[in-house]
């Protein structure tokens, strides 16, 4: 039987981290140490090395997926090591783990098979502690903000249009709506709240868009709480939280390294949420990383109409980065899905339904090189279960169709099945580039809507209906109508109905609600109700995680 994830990242011989650093070529003066295998770099580090050159940056990023999830961590850590295995100075930047989802239904979020993140075990349970750190910032502000109102309400907070809500790391439903203030007088004002996982928090999305400790309290200070009674934003500067925020946050900022199972340097840090934030790791990670090495990888959540798109016109546009070439990781079993073949189905060879799944990909594709202006090389991501026959149908449709492709077997190899996606990826790393945003930040939140849905989904327009209309005539009034979009919508579809598959035609994107990340400096548009507090499955993973009398961890995936 195949090894797990677990039994494989266990086996490794892990190097220490001082000499990752060294391969990584970080002094020991910015390392701070968290045991023997992880490490914080220091935040002045950016700054000493201002001058240096950055290297390439890569996004991978996926077609339209299947509840399955499609392999662009796994992808990401393989093609760094692929890239050292051709002598390149490759390192990967990304996102760290939500417990949630390591106690839930999918796991841990560390790569996979040959091509994984390590310690797996840390970096899947509370690693470094940047996201209760997160938890805590996020929570002082919350107890401020229900003091502020006990001791008099100076500001006139009306205690029914609350917008800052409690996190907790963990998916516990019981926690969505919740009544705080029972009791005495001395106990609080009473009034109905509710939590969020951490990850959903908008300080999340600020800690890994910040340049600095001045640009993050900077933006803590303009997080809208709530509103007065006369309908004007209180934020979190009006309550004075700023500043004990960020020192909360001080340590939380600094990327973590750690190293893939072939010993390639890693940046694992930050994680926000790809609905309702933009769902890339941290600016910081990202920038040391691209001064570290000549070729950085990193990954943006969900597919590539919203992982990619907020990736270039949110982090990109914010962060000043110019992306040098684009992967777009596909599956024969998504390209069948995406031709009608039902989940339960996916392990048997379907050529007619493969070749019928293809637009979903070329769609992607398309809209990497022709609407940003990058470079693009399909990745497709070999299953055990796919046939050479289904192999062979996409490599040859996207050749006939002028489409780079690789085909990436990391998952089973490790680096030296990355090597063929490392050799088209440093070659396109060279080819012309004339990176451009789907919309400018100048014009109306509508102008820049019907951008993102016409451009990026193909869609034949955008309607806003019940609140989503005054929403976005307040924002604009409060000044918020030149910030980039973050939409949150169905990662299953172009569309905004999870069951429209492949490349639909003939649909509009339905805007219910628009919201302000004032912070974190995004207008949120809502197509449909978003879960920002998962909750446990019937069975979860969590009933089959131990730890022995020795430490060692089991039942991780
Ligand atoms: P994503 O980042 O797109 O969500 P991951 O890389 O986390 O996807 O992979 C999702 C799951 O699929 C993981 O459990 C991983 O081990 C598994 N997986 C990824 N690629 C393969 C593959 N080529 N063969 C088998 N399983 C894979
Ligand atoms: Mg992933």
């Amino acid at each position: 039987m195949a090894k797990t994830d677990i039994e494989i990242a266990q086996e490794c011989k892990m190097k220490r981290i001082t000499e990752i650093a060294k391969i990584a070529g970080v002094d020991e003066e910015y390392l701070e140490m968290y045991g023997k295998y992880k490490a914080k770099i220091d935040s002045s580090f950016l700054k000493d090395n201002a001058d240096k050159e950055n290297g390439k940056l890569i996004l991978v990023t996926a077609i339209t997926p299947t509840p399955a999830g499609e392999g662009k961590t796994t992808t990401s850590v393989g093609l760094g090591d692929g890239l050292r295995k051709i002598g390149k100075n490759a390192m990967i930047a990304l996102r760290e783990p939500s417990l949630g989802p390591v106690f839930g239904v999918k796991g841990g979020a560390a790569g996979g098979g040959y091509a994984q993140v390590v310690p797996m075990e840390d970096i899947n349970l509370h690693f470094t502690g940047d996201f209760h750190a997160i938890g805590a910032a996020n929570n002082l502000l919350a107890a401020m903000l229900d003091n502020h109102i006990h001791q008099g309400n100076k500001l006139g907070i009306d205690p029914k249009r609350i917008t800052w809500k409690r996190v907790v790391d963990m998916n516990d439903r019981a926690l969505r709506n919740v009544v705080v203030g029972l009791g005495r007088k001395a106990d609080g004002v009473t009034r109905e709240d509710g939590f969020d996982i951490t990850v959903a928090s908008e300080i999340m999305a600020i800690l890994c868009l910040s340049n600095d400790i001045s640009d993050l309290k900077e933006r803590l200070s303009n997080i809208i709480v709530g509103y007065t009674y006369e309908n004007k934003p209180v934020t979190a500067k009006d309550l004075n939280a700023q500043g004990a925020m960020a020192a909360l946050l001080k340590d939380a900022l600094k990327p973590n390294l750690v190293q893939t199972l072939e010993g390639t340097p890693a940046f694992i840090h930050g994680g926000p949420f790809a609905n309702i934030a933009h769902g890339c790791n941290s600016v910081q990670a990202t920038k040391i990383a691209l001064k570290l090495a000549d070729y950085t990888v990193t990954e943006a959540g969900f597919a590539a109409d919203l992982g990619a798109e907020k990736f270039l016109d949110i982090k990109c546009r914010m962060a000043g980065l110019k992306p040098d070439a684009v992967v777009v990781v596909a599956t024969v079993r998504a390209l069948k899905f995406h031709g009608g073949v039902p989940k339960a189905d996916l392990n048997n060879e379907n050529l007619e339904a493969l070749e019928k799944g293809l637009p979903n990909l070329l769609q992607h594709v398309n809209n990497i090189k022709e609407v940003y202006g990058l470079p693009c090389v399909v990745a497709i991501n070999a299953f055990p279960t796919d046939t050479k026959a289904e192999l062979d149908l996409v490599e040859a449709k996207c050749n006939e169709l002028g489409v780079n492709v690789a085909l990436s077997e990391v998952w089973a190899k490790g680096g030296q099945g990355g090597i063929a996606l490392a050799k088209e990826v440093v070659s396109l790393c060279e080819e012309k580039n004339d990176f451009r945003f789907a919309y400018e930040l100048e014009g109306s939140i509508q102008d820049k809507l019907n951008a993102i849905a016409t451009k990026i989904y193909h869609a034949d327009g955008v309607d806003l209906v019940g609140n989503a209309v005054k929403q976005a005539k307040q924002l604009e009034e409060l000044g918020f109508g030149n910030l980039p979009i973050c939409m949150a919508k169905t990662q299953y579809s172009f569309s905004d109905d999870p069951t429209k598959l492949g490349a639909p035609k003939d649909f509009r994107i339905t805007v219910r609600n628009l919201k302000v990340s004032a912070g974190a400096g995004f207008i949120v548009a809502l197509t449909g109700d978003v879960m920002t507090m998962p909750g446990l499955p019937k069975v979860p993973a969590a009933e089959k995680i131990d730890v022995d009398e020795n430490g060692k961890i089991t039942g991780l995936f």
